[in-house]
């Protein structure tokens, strides 16, 4: 019979890389702790309406990426694409943002998108998202672009690009929309089959098309500043004095757009130079329409997602330090068969003290249980003449010193040399 392997485009995280993801992990938690922003746990799966609405019916996640299926019930259910629509959706259910109140949510976890699989790309892939909700003004923008910096700045990532855009809010915008429509309309010919299809519907996303010819074309296209509003115009002024007050270094470019329909204002990625065309780390924005989109009244905000398969991978890539990998300090090891329960017995009374330990559950002999506790601080060795003295041979395998200590006291020694 043929063996079953994962789908296509998933992939399983083993402990040879799973410690490396707790590590990140551990540190967005400390990060956002120190940021003010608490952590939420939501559904993987919500009503497709909620990403229909929310993300945009044109956008490429709708139309072409969402694992969409009807359940038992009969109910249209996805799997979710992104973290945002979700969030919005909990904080209007559950009153987070009501009386003008704000919340400052972080979570992680997995999101499904049907993309063609490539490196640091999968279509069950995992992100980390903060997001700031209830606060209109630029200085929550600010924060949300601090706290992914210090983010990758805590886990040693070098070589990082900011690039901001504001794209409008749904006053300016579709101005805007026109003046490229004209534009692009005039220069068909150098488009390719999406960006043609994008014209009628979604012409901003043709401005970060990767094809050559259509980058050739958006570089002339009109610039969003020009056709800014006033309130738009001041809030990304703001942004940006707000970055270079806290020290940040950013470029601006008119043709990051992003592949959501929900951006408004300010748009922004960080890029890695050692990830090649499949650069961003991170990227988001502020996005005041989500909430009426999808039937929860006024609610701007403002967040950020990050990509812990592309981040695990760059941190690689950098050769970052992923602090000490987590093993057991002590293994316990029978000399004969006859001490095997006495040796499970002191293996878990070391466990009870807050002593992470092991010991042989395999029935393996004296050597092989030397071999395994070769990466551990300390070996406890028990055979006949221990157990009829009430000790244990204290092996310190970092320097080969041996002592015997009475059993009931194995805890608080070896307690008190790690
Ligand atoms: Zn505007
Ligand atoms: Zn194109």
């Amino acid at each position: 019979m043929t063996a079953i392997t994962a789908p296509r485009g998933t992939r399983d995280i083993l402990p040879a890389e799973s410690w490396k993801w707790s590590y990140i992990i551990s540190t967005a938690s400390r990060t956002m702790r120190d940021f003010g922003f608490s952590e939420i746990h939501l559904p993987i799966f919500e009503h497709t309406e909620l990403f229909s609405r929310g993300v945009g019916e044109t956008t490429d996640i709708v139309e072409k990426e969402m694992y969409t299926f009807t359940d038992r019930g009969g109910r249209s259910i996805t799997l979710r694409p992104e973290a945002t629509a979700g969030v919005m959706r909990a904080a209007i259910e559950n009153n987070l943002c009501a009386q003008g109140a704000s919340a400052k949510l972080w979570s992680w976890g997995p999101m499904f998108r049907h993309e063609r699989p490539q490196k640091g790309r999968y279509r069950q892939f995992y992100q980390i998202d903060a997001e700031c909700l209830g606060i209109a003004g630029p200085m929550a923008d600010v924060e949300v672009i601090a706290l992914s910096l210090e983010l990758f700045r805590r886990l040693g990532l070098k070589n990082l690009e900011v690039v901001i855009n504001s794209v409008g809010c749904e006053k300016c915008r579709p101005v805007y929309r026109q003046k490229l429509v004209e534009y692009f309309s005039s220069h068909k010919s150098e488009l390719c089959g999406t960006c043609l299809d994008r014209l009628g519907r979604n012409p901003l996303r043709i401005l970060d098309c990767k094809n050559e010819s259509c980058g050739h074309v958006a570089d002339g296209a009109p610039d969003i500043f020009d056709s800014l509003c006033d309130e738009c115009r001041e809030h990304f002024a703001e942004v940006r004095a707000g970055l270079e007050r806290l020290g940040f270094t950013y470029t601006v470019s008119k043709r990051l757009v992003r592949g959501l329909d929900y951006y408004t204002k300010t748009a922004y990625e960080i890029l890695s130079g050692d990830l090649g065309a499949q650069n961003a780390v991170a990227g988001g924005g502020r996005y005041d329409n989500l909430s009426s989109a999808i039937g929860g009244g006024k609610i701007p905000g403002v967040g950020f997602a990050c990509g812990l398969d592309r981040v695990a991978l760059v941190m690689e890539e950098q050769g970052c330090s992923f602090g000490e990998r987590p093993g057991v300090a002590v293994y316990c090891v029978a000399m004969d068969d006859e001490s095997r329960g006495t040796v499970q017995a002191l293996t878990h009374s070391l466990r009870m003290a807050g002593i992470s330990a092991e010991c042989d559950t395999a029935g393996r002999g004296f050597k092989a249980q030397m071999r395994a506790a070769g990466s551990c601080r300390f070996a406890c060795i028990v055979g006949a003449d221990e157990r009829a003295g009430g000790t244990v041979a204290v092996k310190n395998l970092a320097d080969g010193s041996q002592v015997s200590v009475k059993a009931c006291d194995v805890a608080g020694y070896i307690g008190g040399k790690l």
